[in-house]
């Protein structure tokens, strides 16, 4: 038996003739950046998210950093702000407010939910503090009406960050991503909506801030050869672009196998040494990952045993962002739930190809390690 953590080949094949065609359309179109495939993606992304604005980028952590760069441009943000957001986090939600000179502030996770924990975020908030980020990690909804709540108390910006989370919603029926004043997305291959290479999106209704993202991706122009910022080049090019047309088309129907395969784990794995975050209403989970937590010092001891029995499965994320060499000035610092889930977090195959009978190989598996 071989199943890996995710096939990246069989992804693509599901759609691959329509994928092709879209391909060939570009590469026989002659037109490779900033055309019809960006301007239509963008239509049915905006329209997908809900939001009046989508701007596409090169990747998920560019479109993280434009964000916060621009409010520094219009003024809404200066350098030494501080940024509230999840210690629990992939590195890329904390490199885009550190890559601007703001103050990312930590705080620790429910480790029942592994999302942010909203009844310590007040207490992190100082005048400095300009913006709440909330990262819907595995795919989760981490949005409450509580930091929405806290948001218009302490005029705070909200930042999602919605890279593992496409096609998820909030309670109120609001998409991920059409919560908050703008929202990065990333089109890595590996996410629910990804490409065939780098590719991320902002996402915003604020159009000051979304002329402001098209020009920082695009050397700082909103006029050819006149240059209002010191932008870069980090566009979404066509080729990807028409992928993702075709893939977000079927980004409901994927998501719906990856709801029904998650239901199978919480269903049937009961290990006594595995847990599982509090089972969310279908809606509030987009099901990017399937974390589960290991007890006992037996996280790699699980992994290993899997690997033996050929299931692939990979650890999000095996080191903490505050335990990491690039943020030396905080290694000493304490945050005992995230560290806890970087000691215990493993991530269990899931997608929109596995099957169930593989599925079912993984729970026997996981069932009998001991
Ligand atoms: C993948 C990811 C990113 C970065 O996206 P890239 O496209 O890989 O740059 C940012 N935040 C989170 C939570 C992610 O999972």
């Amino acid at each position: 038996m071989a199943i890996p953590f995710l096939s990246l080949r069989d992804v693509t094949a599901l759609h691959g003739e329509e994928i092709n065609d879209a391909i060939s359309r570009v590469v026989n179109g002659g037109w490779y950046l900033q055309g019809k495939e960006n301007e239509s993606f963008e239509q049915n992304y905006s329209k997908f998210i809900g939001t009046r604005y989508c701007v596409g980028c090169a990747n998920g952590l560019d479109a993280l950093i434009w964000i916060f760069r621009a409010y520094l441009e219009m003024g809404v943000m200066k350098r030494g702000d501080e940024v509230i957001v999840p210690a629990n986090t992939y590195i890329a939600t904390i490199l885009a407010i550190t890559e601007n000179g703001l103050k990312p502030i930590l705080v620790e996770p429910k480790f029942n939910t592994l999302e942010i924990d909203d009844s310590l975020i007040e207490a992190a908030i100082t005048p400095k503090t300009k913006a709440i980020a909330v990262v819907h990690l595995y795919g989760r909804n981490a949005y409450t009406d509580e930091i929405g709540a806290l948001c218009r108390k302490y005029n705070l910006k909200l930042v999602e960050d919605n890279a593992q989370a496409h096609g998820c919603k909030h309670t109120d029926g609001r998409v991920t991503g059409s919560i908050g004043d703008a929202a990065g997305h990333s089109f890595y291959p590996g996410k629910n909506l990804g490409a065939l290479g780098d590719g991320g999106a902002v996402t915003t209704n604020d159009p000051d801030l979304a002329a402001t993202v098209r020009a920082l991706a695009n050397y700082g122009s909103q006029k050819k050869y006149v240059f209002k910022y010191t932008g870069r080049n980090s566009r979404l090019d066509e080729i990807q672009a028409a992928v993702l047309n075709v893939k977000l088309k079927y980004l409901v129907e994927d998501n719906a196998h990856r709801k029904e395969v998650a239901h199978y784990y919480y269903e049937h794995i009961n290990n006594p040494l595995i847990s599982m975050p509090d089972l969310l209403p279908d809606e509030l989970n987009a099901y990017h990952l399937f974390p589960i937590l290991v007890s006992g010092g037996k996280r790699d001891g699980l992994h290993d045993y899997l690997e033996r029995n050929g299931v692939g499965t990979v650890c999000h994320y095996p080191i903490a962002p505050h335990k990491q060499e690039c943020y030396r000035e905080w290694n000493s610092k304490s945050l005992p739930i995230t560290e806890k889930i970087a000691d215990e977090e493993l991530s269990l195959p899931i997608g929109p190809t596995i099957s169930m009978d593989e599925v079912k190989a993984i729970v026997n598996l996981a069932n009998s390690f001991k």
